[in-house]
């Protein structure tokens, strides 16, 4: 099938005026006859429920933290873009757009990423009359720095702690909402299921994790804002509890997943220290902007950093990349570090690690103002490491990050079922192949705040309010599903932990479907994976009951979720017989180790059809027509 994105006609830059100029309203008094379900109150979900709730519909509201304040938004750290040009160094809508299309390699829909850009510049102002604590210079006015990709300043930041203000600015709005008796807020539930009736989602099953109840309830339409799938590979530097498991439930119930294997790696984490190890902490790409990487030049060099001369330095990144220098995007940035650590010459334990040096910057600009920059992430550094980067060098490598890939949405942000609308992270829209940093915040507020609030009106006024309750025979069938997956984890009481599986699933992710991959190394995950599954449904020990708060049955239903999502990212990978940001066939590349695409076979985005458990999903097609640029050879240097 060829999957239509549904982008207006016309010039590239009044697509979405026309859009909202032409689109269907519906009155006040009807906005609050429709209920809407929103499952995930991240930065994408708080903004979304905010925003709707103010408009005057019904919303109900579920995530699994005990107060969306938790979501993994808050993790966030660096800053989140905008195309105000406040240091006037030559931004514009229009080069944002470029620099975030051309990050991702060229594998996004042109309509989407300028409508991003374009409203990139009403999230800041949103934010700023909502109180967010960004940094400001001397006269008062925002402060930016630069994030990769780009070659100028456009990120905006609150320390190292941008996501936590933001997500606080959502959560006073959504609490307003919540007060206003708009919005209905379900801490501590976890959707288990999607309910289609008819062909169009009406609903999901939720289960209680403090009682264990499962519960329906019904809505005219359904909002998954559920966050990426990092944590497929067990180690990254996502929150514990992000997971798959809504979007990939949704997949089983007809949504199509896009681009699966798009997965970003991030350059600067703190390198994996044992094998007991659970999470990998991220330092923020903003450290770039001061930071300068490096490695000895002799491999094997085991001598104290500050031992290591200037000309025995091999400063790769501004060696390699001289235009962009640190700035280069993730997704190479990741590369060179992977390739000059398997070349022997990393460092630290196991030799997988490569120096990001402040000393220059601090010289430059004084320790104290680098405290006022980034002291909090020096602090993490710190206690994790128990080394000083004020006075050594911080050990970084390459660790899973961000999730490219997701529900498949057309311009609406709707899928392909007819009143499931998936925004942020959880879909594949914006990034392409590789997300620039910064952009993730940006992305899943201007889907809240500013584009779901919109498209979502036009279906409704399509749809008659309240006409399916939760009486349907489609309830009760998914609730029972669900009930009997639940039981069945409990039944199993086999000799193996969730947790052996899900380190197992994420080493054969990493080695096999990670950084790079090749036809030879994805078939070995296709086989190994089945494999894993099934020793998992025979052999896994999930103890306790179902009617009680019981972690290690929320992470036995998501990690099975990951066992079987696992093979659908290995398949996208195997098909994308190319190169592109963070997907790096090994076949595939230039003579000097660059990422080779094939546009003339691979200008799509690729959205799969569930078929079955281990059956072969089906591939549906949207091509990528891009109007107003012409593709190009990636290059940094
Ligand atoms: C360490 C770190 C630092 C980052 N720094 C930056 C940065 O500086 N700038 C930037 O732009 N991006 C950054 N990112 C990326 C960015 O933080 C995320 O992409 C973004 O916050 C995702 O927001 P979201 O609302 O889509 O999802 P999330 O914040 O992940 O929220 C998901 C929500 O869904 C709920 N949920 C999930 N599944 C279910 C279910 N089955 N049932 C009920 N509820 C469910 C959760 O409870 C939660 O409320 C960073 C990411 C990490 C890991």
């Amino acid at each position: 099938m060829i999957l239509d994105g549904k982008c207006p006609s016309g010039p590239l830059a009044e697509k979405w005026d026309k859009y909202q100029r032409e689109m269907r309203l519906i009155s006040p008094a009807n906005k609050r006859k429709y209920k809407i379900i929103v499952v995930g109150t991240g930065l994408a979900g708080a903004s979304a429920v905010a925003t709707l709730g103010e408009l005057g519909y019904n919303i109900e509201a579920f995530c699994f933290q005990d107060s969306p304040r938790r979501g993994h938004s808050i993790a966030a750290q660096g800053g989140i873009n905008a195309a105000k040009n406040y240091p006037n160094d030559g931004d514009s809508i229009y080069r944002l757009f470029y620099d975030t299309i051309k990050g991702g390699d060229f594998r996004s829909r042109e309509a989407n990423v300028y409508r991003l850009a374009t409203v990139s510049n009403n999230i800041m102002d949103q934010c700023v009359a909502q109180g967010v604590p960004f940094a400001r210079d001397y006269a008062g006015y925002l402060e930016n720095r630069s994030f990769g990709g780009g070659l100028v300043s456009r990120t905006f930041y609150a320390r190292g702690q941008t996501g936590q203000q933001l997500l606080l600015g959502a959560y006073g709005a959504l609490s307003r909402q919540v007060n206003a008796g708009t919005v209905r807020l379900h801490p501590r539930s976890e959707m288990l299921d999607l309910v289609v009736v008819n062909g169009s989602a009406k609903g999901i099953i939720v289960r209680d994790l403090i009682t264990g109840k499962i519960e329906s309830y019904a809505g005219d339409a359904v909002c998954l804002c559920t966050g990426g799938y990092s944590n497929v590979f067990c180690l990254s530097t996502n929150a514990m509890g992000s997971n798959v498991t809504a979007t990939y439930r949704a997949y089983k119930k007809g949504a199509f997943f896009a681009n699966p294997c798009f997965t970003q790696i991030h350059p600067t984490c703190i390198p994996v220290s044992g094998e007991h190890q659970s999470k990998l902490t991220l330092m923020s790409e903003s450290l770039r902007n001061d930071g300068r990487v490096w490695v000895p030049k002799n491999k094997g060099d085991n001598r104290q950093p500050n031992e290591i001369s200037e000309d025995e330095r091999d400063y790769f990144l501004e060696r390699k990349y001289p235009s962009y220098g640190n700035l280069t995007p993730r997704d190479i940035a990741s590369r060179a570090a992977k390739e000059v650590c398997d070349d022997g010459f990393g460092v630290g334990p196991g030799g997988y690690g490569v120096y990001l040096d402040f000393a220059d910057a601090i010289n430059r600009l004084g320790e104290q103002k680098m405290r006022e920059m980034y002291g909090n992430l020096f602090e993490m550094y710190e206690k994790i490491t128990g080394e000083n980067a004020y006075k050594k060098p911080m050990r970084i490598y390459p660790a899973p990050h961000y999730t490219m890939g997701g529900l498949w949405v057309d311009y609406n942000l709707q899928s392909s079922i007819p009143g499931l609308f998936v925004l942020g992270e959880a879909n594949f829209s914006d990034h392409g192949a590789n997300r620039l940093g910064a952009s993730a915040l940006m992305q899943g507020l201007a889907d809240g705040y500013f584009i779901i609030p919109c498209t979502i009106a036009g279906y409704l006024a399509g749809t008659e309010p309240g006409k399916i309750n939760t009486g349907h025979s489609e309830f009760k069938k998914s609730a029972e599903d669900v009930s009997s997956l639940t039981k069945k984890f409990l039944s199993i009481n086999g000799g193996k932990t969730v947790s052996e599986f899900h380190r197992k699933l994420g080493k054969i992710m990493w080695d096999n479907v990670g950084m790079s991959r090749s036809e030879e190394s994805l078939k070995k995950a296709l086989k190994l994976i089945p494999e894993l599954r099934a020793e998992f449904m025979e052999n896994v020990r999930v103890p306790g009951s179902g009617a009680e708060l019981n972690q290690e049955l929320e992470k036995a239903g998501r990690t099975a979720d990951f066992l079987e999502f696992a093979e659908l990212m290995a398949y996208d990978a195997l098909h994308r017989n190319e190169s592109c940001g963070g997907h790096f066939r090994v076949e595939h590349q230039m003579p000097d180790g660059e990422a080779k695409r094939d546009d003339e076979n691979f200008s799509y985005a690729a959205a799969w059809e569930f078929k079955g458990i281990g059956k072969e999903p089906e591939l549906h097609k949207e091509p990528l027509a891009f109007e107003d640029i012409e593709p190009e050879i990636r290059s940094y240097k």
